[in-house]
């Protein structure tokens, strides 16, 4: 047998690797309803409803061209105008592409979210802000539960339910098999969040970014998290310095996990973010 001839080889590398690279792909999750799973791990992933009277879209990715692939696949699926956006939180990578997926939508985000990214009155968008008591939207036949449970990846993350189709766009409280990244949030609180949504009837769940997921994932996810939580507690009681906590983390069972130390999105990351929000509080309380 003849072996290939390295230019074959060659060509064949540079021919070949686009095609085998990963593209966006769309997920039918419900009726009407549709996960868009991003190709950029730099971009968020999105979720839609699509009806008669216009469609929903949670998230919009990076930026322009990232919210244009998104509104491609939309477009695959239904002419009609995106009336609503709901922004899970303020982190550019999931609503850089509001202004091309729906130029005169209405934007659903927190107030906290709102505050950290309001233009100038005159160019402003028209928004819609959830209190804590959440916003329920019937569309298309469809029931979608858009809540605030607290602080936890920032101080104003939104999470959007759909209960007819047991699917939840999680923003970035939930990444699938990865450590996330920790803005000024609530460690506890995010954990209780996270407790809330798997006593929910769900099978679809749509994370901020990388893979759909299911239950289990978002199980694994919420225990990695709590072991974090525990250990770092432990070593914090203990007195024990940051860098020895880090040092005697023991979280062998979720090795798989991604981490990504340009976005401060590894295990000692996430432990030094606990680990200041426990010497905020213990602050605090003298
Ligand atoms: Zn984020």
């Amino acid at each position: 047998m003849n072996k290939p001839h390295l230019s074959t080889i060659i060509v064949c590398i540079a021919l070949c690797f686009p095609v085998l690279s990963p593209a966006a792909s769309i997920h039918k999750i419900g009726f009407d309803l549709y996960a868009y799973i991003s190709d950029n791990d730099a971009s968020a992933n999105s979720t839609f409803l699509v009806s008669d009277q216009g469609i929903l879209v949670v998230d919009t990715g990076l930026n322009a061209q990232e919210g244009r692939k998104l509104l491609e696949q939309i477009r695959k699926l239904s002419p009609a105008p995106v009336r609503w956006i709901v922004n899970t939180h303020y982190h550019p990578d999931h609503r850089g592409g509001n202004n091309v997926v729906g130029p005169d939508a209405i934007v659903i985000s927190t107030a906290f979210t709102r505050s950290q990214t309001a233009k100038p009155a005159k160019e402003s968008s028209v928004n819609e802000t959830v209190g804590p008591n959440g916003l329920v939207l019937y569309l298309g036949g469809h029931e979608i539960r858009i809540y605030h449970p607290g602080p936890a990846h920032t101080q104003g993350d939104l999470v959007v339910y759909f209960p007819d189709e047991r699917a939840i766009a999680t923003g970035d409280l939930f990444l699938t098999n990865s450590c996330p990244a920790m803005d000024d949030g609530d460690m506890e609180n995010w954990i209780a969040a996270l407790d809330h949504m798997l006593a929910l009837p769900i099978e679809h769940v749509v994370p901020g970014h990388f893979e759909l997921a299911t239950k289990s994932e978002l199980q694994r996810f919420r225990n990695y998290l709590a072991d974090l939580r525990d250990q770092v507690a432990r070593m914090y009681r203990q007195g024990l310095p940051l860098e020895r906590i880090q040092g005697s983390l023991a979280l062998d069972a979720y090795n798989n996990f991604r981490q990504y130390p340009n976005y401060e999105a590894t295990f000692k990351d996430n432990a030094a973010a606990y680990y200041q929000q426990l010497t905020k509080r213990k602050m605090q309380e003298h």
